[in-house]
């Protein structure tokens, strides 16, 4: 993305930062983010850890807020994501993924190193190209146990039959 467009984004860059400084953490360092909607709402999360697992990212929490607010697939505009270490760590491989299946391919992934002070954009689909097809996934599986049922059934009573 130009700079031009991630100047747009202003707002939630500087609320993602802000968001990092409320992080609980205990393993890691701490992550803010700040998810903007098509509506203009804009939600705000930070990472929570527990010293068992599992640890909520900053992205999930965020997006969990909208979630519970309402929000739909398609109302997501685009989400920055603070962080205190050197990069440029547009969210891991797990919340790529759920990313993926709770946003949109158009969702706008901002990464804001705060120590640097380097800021990239990207599309989620331009990120994440190939996500795990949860959906096809599951067909395939159930398919699997239908199978093996009616496997089962028909071992069971051949048994049956032999006894
Ligand atoms: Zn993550």
């Amino acid at each position: 993305m130009s700079s031009n467009e991630l100047n747009s984004y202003e707002d939630i860059v500087n609320l993602a930062a802000q968001a990092l400084n409320r992080a609980i953490i205990i393993k890691t360092s701490k992550v803010g983010c700040a998810i903007k909607m098509k509506d203009g709402t804009i939600f705000q999360g930070f990472n929570i850890e527990s010293r068992g697992y599992p640890i909520l990212h900053a992205e999930i929490v965020t997006i969990l807020s909208a979630i519970r607010a309402g929000y739909n697939k398609n109302d997501y505009e685009a989400i920055a994501i603070a962080y205190e270490f050197k990069g440029n760590y547009p969210a891991c491989a797990c919340c790529r993924q759920f990313l993926w299946e709770h946003t949109n391919p158009n969702l706008i992934v901002i990464s804001v190193c705060l120590e640097t002070k380097e800021v990239n954009g990207y599309t989620l689909e331009t990120l994440y190209p190939l996500p795990f097809p949860v959906e096809q996934a599951k067909t395939t599986l159930n398919k699997e146990l239908s199978l093996n049922v009616v496997d089962k059934e028909q071992v069971s009573k051949e048994d049956l039959n032999g006894k």
